[in-house]
């Protein structure tokens, strides 16, 4: 081997995720083919997180996408596999960056020109509206959306062909034979790329943790059916937003029971519409406003609404603290939680659940009836799964530490043995094999504060943590030209026990007039030495040491 050939990297294929390896959210995914100083990317799916109570005031997370931006002329495109948040909901902060077409299905197409519009982006992005098992191309990427079984409409596993190897991304997946809505798992076609050879699996490993097969949809529905036929009152279900299959299960049961079907909620009005612009829902009958609810006798009306994390701004959030304006239940109405509680949401679903309980409301979640079925693969569809595709080798991703894990040993122990456990920012070689780690990428995390994106780490929300514990104190002083107090010190607080303010006005004062008068010249040091006095003063009697600005003006 001569030592240029050593070094040709223009056969590499490379596997790059900048969200989603690590976490469940923000699934960020890039794939690069040729040498390192010339790579040509594709990025499949750009979502968000969700934020966390520990920051403060962020309500959503982004993948950092710089190194990718910083790149944008070898940019391709970005492939969107479907229209869940976290797999499309950073396109509308991020496109700005990365200045490429956006291929997605028609009713992702629908969700994102909603948000593109209020981004005000509508008229710029180029999306590119790609059928689900149709075949497309971007750049030297030979693409094909094949129709999987989920949780939303249209969802897509990728065939990647690349010149350098094939790769299967599979999206989030299940295998459900008797879905509600849409053309269901295409195992036809999955078989067939299996028999024409997939280098590399990159699987979904959510539920890898769960044994046995997920539910179908048509045995939730059957579910939901009967406890509608069974009840007297008033009927509520709430579910997630973009759930049509499950919106439509809902809405069938209401009618063979001769209910009215309410809406409530603006993010379920817009998955309606968007389903309907896609011919779904068709069947589904006029769906009344929330206005009307009022009017419709007890065992006349289903109500269909969000808040199923709760939210605590959403409809049955409001419901059960009785404060929405057209919607009251009474007692022996129904509850029905046709969803999962997603980790980190269950101190606000159960203080939900406590409110209904006090109107002595019937509830009934997916702990008591199967009333939800999850859209993500258990351990015998993964078997499945791989049976059909027969990779070579295999990278879990879309989990937590712990789910990538569990996949990679449960990968390995159904003859997938060379499978590499990734890493936002790892960029690991696929092809050609056997897989590798070869380079690092920068990575992390954006925050999206009110209408402005910033930093996660050293960004406003670690001050706004610091303020949540502690409080501020506010320092004002004003020194006069013989470095003598022009007025009496300002002590301003929030956030601190009641009882402090004469405390710290005298410790301000002390400090003023321990420092001598050559040394006030210099504020830096006169407020310095303030604040640290003031400080001090907070933490011995109160034990917690507040955050303390101080001012100087020379007057
Ligand atoms: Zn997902
Ligand atoms: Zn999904």
């Amino acid at each position: 081997m001569n030592a240029k050939k050593k070094f040709d990297h223009s056969n590499d294929l490379v596997f790059l995720p900048l969200g989603g390896t690590g976490e469940i959210g923000m699934n960020c995914y890039c794939y690069g083919v040729g040498p390192a100083d010339d790579r040509q990317w594709l990025m499949v799916d750009l979502g968000v997180k969700f934020g966390e109570e520990t920051d403060p005031g962020i309500d959503v997370i982004l993948p950092d996408v710089g190194f990718i931006a910083s790149d944008k002329a070898n940019l391709h495109g970005i492939v969107l596999t479907h229209a869940h948040e976290d797999h499309l909901g950073a396109v509308a902060w991020l496109w700005p960056q990365l200045q490429c077409p956006v291929y997605c299905t028609p009713f992702a197409a629908q969700i994102l020109a909603l948000k593109l519009k209020e981004a005000g982006l509508d008229e710029e992005v180029p999306v590119k509206v790609i059928p689900v098992g149709s075949k497309f191309t971007a750049g030297p990427f030979h693409l094909e959306y094949i129709s999987v079984t989920h949780s939303i409409p249209e969802p897509t596993a990728l065939l990647i062909k690349t010149k350098q190897g094939t790769v299967l991304h599979s999206g989030d997946w299940k295998i459900d034979r008797t879905p509600v809505l849409g053309q269901g798992m295409d195992e036809k076609r999955l078989r067939a790329i299996g028999d024409e050879g997939v280098d590399v699996l990159v699987c979904d490993s959510t539920n890898v943790l769960r044994e046995g097969f997920s539910p179908s949809e048509a045995q939730v529905a059957d579910t939901i059916a009967a406890i509608v036929a069974e009840a007297k009152g008033r009927v509520a279900v709430t579910t997630f937003a973009s759930h049509v299959d499950r919106i439509s299960t809902a809405v069938r049961a209401a009618r063979a029971t001769g209910r009215e079907v309410v809406i409530a909620g603006r993010a379920m009005r817009n998955t309606i519409e968007a389903a309907r612009a896609c011919g779904m829902l068709k069947d589904s009958g006029r769906l009344l406003d929330e206005e009307e609810f009022g009017y419709l006798p007890p065992d006349k009306v289903m109500l269909l609404c969000t808040g199923s994390q709760g939210e605590p701004r959403a409809a049955i959030a409001r419901i059960a603290e009785d404060q929405h304006p057209h919607v009251s239940l009474d007692p022996g109405d129904l509850v029905l939680f046709s969803s999962k509680t997603i980790p980190g949401n269950e101190k606000e679903v159960s203080r939900v659940l406590n409110n209904l309980a006090r109107l002595d409301i019937d509830v009934i979640t997916g702990e008591d009836a199967l009333v939800h079925s999850s859209g993500h693969p258990r351990q015998d569809e993964l078997k499945l799964l791989y049976d059909w595709v027969r990779p070579r080798a295999l990278i879990p991703m879309h989990g937590e530490p712990r789910h990538l894990r569990a996949h990679a040993i449960f990968a390995r122990k159904h003859g997938i043995e060379d499978v590499v456990i990734p890493r936002d920012g790892h960029i690991t070689k696929l092809m050609p094999g056997p897989l590798r780690q070869i380079d690092e990428a920068h990575f992390g995390r954006l925050h999206v504060d009110g209408r402005l994106i910033v930093p996660s780490e050293d960004g406003p929300a670690k001050q706004r943590r610091k303020l949540s514990f502690v409080g501020i104190i506010l320092v004002s002083v004003a020194v006069n030209s013989k470095q003598d107090l022009a007025a009496d010190i300002e002590v301003v607080t929030d956030g601190l026990p009641h009882g402090l303010q004469d405390g710290l006005q005298e410790a301000a004062e002390k400090a003023f007039e321990g420092t001598p008068k050559p040394r006030r010249r210099d504020v830096n040091v006169l407020g310095e030495t303030i604040r640290t006095s003031v400080r001090r003063h907070a933490d011995q009697i109160w034990g917690k040491k507040p955050i303390v600005k101080v001012v100087v003006h020379e007057v």
